[in-house]
């Protein structure tokens, strides 16, 4: 199975290649080369003179398409990941909610038929459990019933049911908190700060028990604070003091563009993940949703492009996709095409440890590719050398 791709300006998405080629072979990357070059028995993808880039790693995210992974059923987790293909997602960790026990291994069984069943949207890259290990006071929209210190005795359960979870985000100020990061590590996961009280002091014991990312940096976290006279960093600042990595829900709603600017100036491209932390009504119009499962789930209403609260006192979950993300970087916090997109692709990749095989365009990795046009309207996604997605077939059968 060869596939050839021309006539299109490839984004590394470390340097461009105005009008290059980009060749596949059994859904691998063979090759990139300038101007057009010849490759038999190749099926020829027309970029059109449209941009031709790694396809976008969403780090974060718990549904879309009117569906939500801790629905309970295999059918949600197919149904996600088909909806954010067509958005220019290629690679995707499926994260949880605070929940009861048995909705979570229902969950982590979903996900194993899931990903042996799916071939018509963004591959899965193991699950991401948020909570319950939280700070009360910065539960945002997780349900505070849940909520709870780290128990060995509850993880190590889950750890020993599925071999899938690949990140686990906790507040790491919680008795316990550092045991878990430890054990995470151990067991090549990774472990992230989240809706967290912690001051700098404890945010550095984390980070150097194995806590490597903040996230969605910002939201549901401390930043300075006093206690009589005296001032202490939060995990915002810590996050930018300590050689972590950040991921932001770049929806241009949770931060508004000089906080974009901000984190870009501080962190830098290769410290940035993109995320779209979703709920299920991403992709759909707006109007009321529930954030959460169907079963135990919060009422939410989606309007101004996120969801929020019902009484409007606080955001209920981003709405976002990801090319609204890179677009927003580029035309909200003025940040080059090729950062922008390296923000979507490499550095989720590495982030997520699956950078020798995602988030680049070179020879021998996975043809995980998108291309999209000046205002990153994606055209076709295409994974593994598949094209998954095609906005002109699409548009031509309706
Ligand atoms: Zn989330």
């Amino acid at each position: 199975m060869r596939l050839k791709i021309t006539n299109g300006h490839i984004i590394t998405p470390f340097r461009y290649i105005r009008n290059g080629t980009l060749l596949v072979e059994d859904g691998v990357i063979l090759g990139i080369h300038e101007g057009n070059v010849d490759f038999p028995d190749a099926e020829i993808v027309d970029a059109g003179g449209n941009y031709i880039a790694p396809g976008f790693i969403d780090l974060h995210i718990h549904g879309g398409g009117g569906y939500d992974f801790m629905d309970g059923t295999v059918h949600a987790f197919l149904r996600i990941a088909e909806t954010h293909a067509k958005y220019g997602t290629t690679a995707l960790v499926p994260t949880t909610l605070t929940s009861e026990k048995e909705d979570l291994l229902q969950t982590l069984d979903n996900y194993e038929e899931a990903n042996a069943t799916n071939l018509k949207g963004a591959q899965f890259l193991g699950m991401h459990l948020e909570g319950p290990y939280f700070a009360l006071s910065q539960r945002g929209a997780q349900d505070p019933r849940y909520i709870r210190n780290p128990d060995p005795k509850e993880y190590e359960e889950v750890l020993a049911y599925s071999s899938s979870i690949t990140r686990w985000s906790a507040a790491p100020e919680l008795p316990g908190a550092i045991d878990f990061g430890k054990r995470l590590k151990q067991k090549g996961i990774l472990a992230a700060v989240a809706h967290t009280d912690a001051i700098y002091e404890e945010v550095l014991e984390a980070y150097e028990n194995g806590y490597t990312l903040a996230t969605h940096l910002y939201s549901a976290m401390s930043g300075v604070t006093r206690k009589n006279a005296f001032r202490y960093a939060g995990t915002i600042e810590s996050a930018f003091l300590l050689d972590m990595d950040v991921e932001i829900i770049a929806d241009g709603v949770h931060l508004p563009a000089p906080l974009l600017k901000l984190v870009y100036k501080i962190k830098g491209p290769d410290r940035i993940a993109l995320i779209t932390d979703a709920m299920r009504a991403a992709g759909m119009p707006e109007g009321e949703s529930t954030l959460g499962s169907l079963k135990n789930g919060l009422k939410v209403i989606v309007e101004d492009g996120v969801a929020k609260l019902p009484d409007r006192t606080s955001f209920a979950g981003s709405v976002s996709t990801t090319d609204r993300l890179v677009r927003n970087m580029v035309q909200m916090a003025d940040v080059s095409l090729l950062d922008s997109v390296r923000m979507m692709t490499a550095t989720p990749a590495r982030i997520m440890g699956v950078d020798h095989k995602k988030g680049t365009l070179v020879a021998g990795k996975d043809a995980d590719i998108v291309i999209f046009d000046s205002d990153i309207n994606i055209q076709k996604t295409i994974v593994r050398g598949r094209v998954i997605y095609d906005k002109h077939f699409n548009e031509h059968r309706l």
